[in-house]
């Protein structure tokens, strides 16, 4: 297969030629959302991108298999394994159990992704299934050296690697080793940057969800869920790895950390990150509280395609500022091209050379590093060609497979209208054929119930020299 598509690759800081493990086939992994809260629209920018990604490697002839976490356990307030856990926060919060909150969370989650046209991963798993997994793979890291366990919990010692932080340069390494210096010092640790595995110790008595363990009633790490669920599903060779890129210190970090010391061998390839969505304070938080969500945007009357199209419109490696103006000129925008595709006219041949034309020019857009605000000028260039309306839609309906923009619904409105035109002819002329049979009966009640009939549903007849007549109401 041609591997054509390039995209920035984390790991290497460069933007680099795809080629998976297996040939024509892609492991590809997420980190899925912590539910203890909605996710904001920050969070759904990453999701956004990543769909995008997935569905450029489908489009292009990629099999693709999805995995996604759902954390539902131990991620703590601080990245540092310091504070608490969200989940249990989240639960406090709303006066419910932790079990609660992470259903009700995660469906909203997923209607969220509906609603921008994010593809369900083949593959969802929360954290709380894998108990197990997570405490084999925690045994066979203190088997060989590379845990310690220290006041009750287990530590992952960052000591035992010869290069710890994979994704930094030289001098991000050295401010990262001091990085911690302001967060309460956890005496348990062996150095600053080892982070825990499994938590036991007394400070979490209140944590809600524990598991029996080798090392006592306790709860897994944050990162920990990550390893396993992408193994347990992916095997031991992975492709593409995404997430925001606040999840590359120290969650990816630590994810690598853990998964290759437990492998013995490189894990995962490619390492695909979204900048983030930010708003005038600065990067969108679920912790900051005041944060936008789908619903917020849909109760102010924003169709939400229109936000994922304002993500499609700035590059995946750009912080992008969220403003009420900007989507209100991305409103009128989506609304005249659906319009526009909306008018097309589809009963004439498609062009196949045209088409083949217009598609590798927006197969090339998308490849070169993902340009999805190219791939939308390719699809606005082509409508303005000088080529038949058949092949428009055609290469409308294509290009839709990655953008979903649902371009075609003003279309597939009008088709569905015209269909049920049709059906009320019929069904009007089928009555007034039985309402000539019935007044042929001198059965004049019938006839005038027949009127009615059709007076409620909105259709006025009138007998007239030429016949009957029909229109509506
Ligand atoms: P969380 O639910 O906090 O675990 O985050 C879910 C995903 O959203 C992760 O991939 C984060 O990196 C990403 N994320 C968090 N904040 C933002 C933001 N402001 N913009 C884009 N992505 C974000
Ligand atoms: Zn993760």
């Amino acid at each position: 297969m041609e591997n054509k598509l390039y995209f920035y690759n984390t790991l290497t800081k460069k933007v680099e030629q795809f080629v998976p493990n297996e040939d024509g086939k892609v492991a590809m992994y997420t980190c899925g959302p912590t539910v203890y809260h909605f996710a904001h629209i920050g969070n759904l920018r990453s999701y956004i991108m990543e769909d995008l990604l997935e569905k450029t490697l489908r489009y292009i002839g990629y099999d693709v298999k999805r995995v996604m976490n759902i954390t539902d356990v131990g991620h703590l307030s601080s990245d540092a394994d310091t504070g608490e856990d969200k989940m249990l926060k989240g639960a406090k919060r709303e006066h419910k159990t932790v079990m609660e909150i992470a259903k009700f969370y995660t469906d909203a989650f997923f209607d969220d992704c509906k609603k921008l046209n994010i593809k369900m991963p083949d593959v969802v798993e929360p954290a709380t299934n894998c108990i197990p997994e997570f405490i084999h793979m925690i045994e066979v890291l203190l088997e060989k050296g590379f845990a310690y366990e220290a006041g009750g919990n287990i530590y992952f010692d960052t000591s035992k690697l010869k290069d710890y932080y994979v994704f930094s340069n030289q001098s991000e390494k050295e401010l990262l080793v001091g990085v911690r210096d302001d967060v309460d010092e956890d005496e348990n640790k062996r150095n600053k940057s080892d982070f825990v595995l499994w938590f036991t110790k007394s400070k979490f008595e209140d944590q809600e969800l524990k598991w029996e363990s080798p090392w006592g009633l306790g709860y897994p790490g944050w990162h920990i869920e990550c390893s396993c669920i992408s193994m347990k599903h992916l095997g031991e060779y992975m492709d593409i790895h995404c997430g925001g890129v606040d999840n590359i210190f120290p969650h990816h970090t630590n994810e690598v950390a853990q998964s290759e010391s437990y492998l013995g061998h490189k894990w995962c390839n490619y390492w695909f990150h979204v900048h983030h969505l930010n708003d005038k304070s600065g990067k969108m938080s679920k912790s900051k509280g005041d944060f936008l969500t789908v619903s917020l945007l849909e109760s102010k009357g924003y169709n939400p395609v229109v936000y994922r199209m304002f993500c499609l419109q700035s590059h995946y490696r750009k912080p992008l500022e969220f403003s009420y103006e900007v989507l209100d000129n991305m409103s009128a925008a989506y609304d005249k091209l659906v319009k526009r595709i909306g008018t097309l006219n589809t009963d004439g041949e498609v062009d196949r050379e045209k088409f083949r034309e217009y598609r590798e020019k927006f197969e090339a857009a998308l490849c070169d590093d993902l340009n999805s605000s190219m791939a939308i000028t390719v699809l606005y260039d082509m409508l303005k060609a000088d080529i038949s309306d058949a092949t428009k839609y055609a290469l409308a309906e294509s290009f839709d497979q990655v953008l979903s923009l649902n371009l075609t619904t003003a279309h597939a409105a009008k088709e569905a209208g015209a269909k049920v035109d049709t059906e009320l002819e019929s069904y009007v002329l089928a009555k007034i054929e039985e309402r000539k049979a019935a007044k042929k009966e001198k059965d004049f009640a019938k006839a005038d119930a027949i009127r009615a009939e059709l007076l409620d549903k909105g259709i006025i007849i009138e007998d007239t020299r030429e016949g009957v007549k029909w229109k509506k109401a």
